[in-house]
């Protein structure tokens, strides 16, 4: 098997070692790529210092042409890169295309708002002593950007961080996950094939024990990490001073109330309680259900799980594919277990045949298991029985994790109540918390994490406001 290159200051190249990627489906060898000695590691990194100006001088019209760039070969490859994320992370085709396609609409909504970064002035003459003062207000690259990413979304979360950086001008070097480093290496190769600057970008999959030297590094002044809570907040502890934007997991909540459409909540809590496995940090978890049509809700649930086409990612059908390792599936397995030991009821799933676990639904999850306060990123959705709105949105709020909520309901007020009374970045209405567009604001609040991505929003996260004062007009 050919041993795929990483991307070193824009170019192809190999190291001292090499990393093995596997189908967890069935254990097969997808790829092999060459991990960066810590010579070349320093190399990336003083490329990356060195153009950092040029590239915050960079004309607009360059960046949106590496961007648009990017936008047309990620979608004449798409299905070639479909199949390579299916491998590497097991999720089923039909998921990995969604996944190429957000991809492409991540660099899509950077290569337009690169286009508009006009920066604003603001009259000063408001007050007496400012007459004849305006202010210049533009926004300035924080500088080199250290992006370590997760193996769910082995190129959308990458895109975006790296588009972001792009579009504002700062050079990026991202840290895939060990699991899933192939579709960022395309991505790479694709980056190569720009105008951008030697330096601008490099795609370095560093094992994690060799990663501190690039965290560390005081010429990566922003380190835009998406993964597990306690790497995330260990690499806050060990840089303090940098600038950390953490996107961390949770266990999102769903609500459906009395009046919502039970049929459309029941399917809908139904796939993306179990979409990706459940390996997504928006994964619907908890469904909360008021008590009035919870019978009538689990009619409508449980059969709608028990459709779910698990299997073969390959397989057009399937729509549960394997978790990202057997170890993983043996985890999610013992929290399932440790659960009913505890007094859970188990309504259906429960079982594991290697990395798949089948879709599994309790009741009555005591609070204090792994599964009634963990993020269990598996196929497992807890469903809670609850006499009103206040009891949900208390329920909801029972979480030290805040990342999107769910609320199906069809009643404006309360919509409006959610809004306001829950403690996440998100309120979907209507849906599940699993909702995501790309271009909106997205991230955490309580130990889901710090920080927004959302193209607009990580473009203004890697950068500051700078002012500059004309006097004398
Ligand atoms: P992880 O924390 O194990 O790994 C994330 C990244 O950190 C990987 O690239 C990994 O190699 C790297 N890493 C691990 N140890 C490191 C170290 N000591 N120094 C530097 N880098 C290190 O997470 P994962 O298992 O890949 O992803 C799953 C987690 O990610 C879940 O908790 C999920 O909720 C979260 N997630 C969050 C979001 C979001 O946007 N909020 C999106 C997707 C996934």
């Amino acid at each position: 098997m050919d041993v795929r290159p990483f991307w070193l200051a824009g170019r192809p190249a190999t190291g001292d070692a090499e990393l093995t990627v596997t189908n967890s489906h069935d254990g097969r060898v997808v790829g092999v790529c060459s991990v960066p000695t810590p010579e070349q590691v320093e190399e990336a990194v003083a490329a990356a210092d060195a153009v950092r100006k040029q590239a915050a001088a960079l004309p607009l019209h360059v960046r949106a042409a590496a961007l648009t760039h990017v936008v047309r070969r990620l979608t004449e490859r798409a299905e070639e890169i479909a199949r390579l994320i299916m491998e590497e992370n097991g999720k089923p085709i039909f998921w990995a295309r969604g996944e190429v396609g957000r991809a492409i609409s991540t660099f899509q909504f950077a290569a337009e708002e690169a286009r508009r970064l006009n920066g604003e002035t603001v009259r000063l003459d408001t007050e007496a002593a400012s007459a004849g003062r305006l202010a210049y207000v533009s926004r300035v690259p924080h500088g080199p950007v250290l992006a370590i990413t997760p193996f769910n979304f082995p190129l959308n979360l990458v895109a975006h961080k790296v588009a972001p950086a792009i579009a504002v001008g700062a050079p990026i070097i991202v840290k895939p996950a060990p699991a899933t480093p192939l579709s960022s290496l395309v991505l790479g190769e694709i980056l190569a094939e720009t105008d951008l600057p030697a330096g601008m970008f490099s795609v370095l999959p560093v094992p994690n024990d060799r990663a501190s030297a690039l965290v560390e590094d005081p010429r990566l002044p922003v380190v835009s990490f998406t993964g597990s809570g306690p790497v995330g907040y260990a690499i806050m502890d060990q840089v303090p001073r940098k600038h950390v934007t953490l996107e961390l997991g949770g266990n999102a909540a769903a609500v459906v109330l009395a009046d919502a459409d039970l049929d459309w909540a029941a399917s809908r809590t139904a796939l993306f309680s179990n979409y990706q496995a459940g390996q997504s940090c928006i994964s619907v978890q908890r469904v909360i259900v008021e008590e009035q049509v919870s019978e009538a809700f689990l009619a409508k649930l449980i059969p709608a799980v028990e459709a779910l086409v698990t299997g073969d990612p390959a397989d057009e059908k399937t729509q549960v594919g394997p978790l990202v390792s057997v170890e993983a599936a043996e985890r999610v397995e013992s929290w399932v277990k440790e659960a009913v030991a505890a007094g859970a009821r188990l309504l259906t799933g429960g079982t594991r045949d290697g990395a798949t676990v089948a879709p599994t639904v309790l009741a009555d999850v005591p609070r204090d298991t792994k599964l009634g306060c963990e993020e269990v990123f598996g196929p497992v959705m807890t469903v809670q029985t609850v006499s009103g709105v206040d009891e949900a949105f208390a329920a909801v709020n029972d979480s030290r994790y805040g990342l999107q909520a769910g609320v199906f309901t069809r009643n404006l007020d309360i919509a409006f109540r959610a809004n306001r009374e829950l403690e996440v970045g998100g309120v979907i209405i209507g849906d599940v918390p699993s909702y995501r567009a790309d271009q909106m604001p997205y991230g955490g609040v309580k130990d889901s994490g710090v920080g927004r991505e959302g193209v607009r929003s990580a473009m203004e996260d890697l950068t500051y406001e700078k002012v500059m004062v004309l006097t004398g007009l």
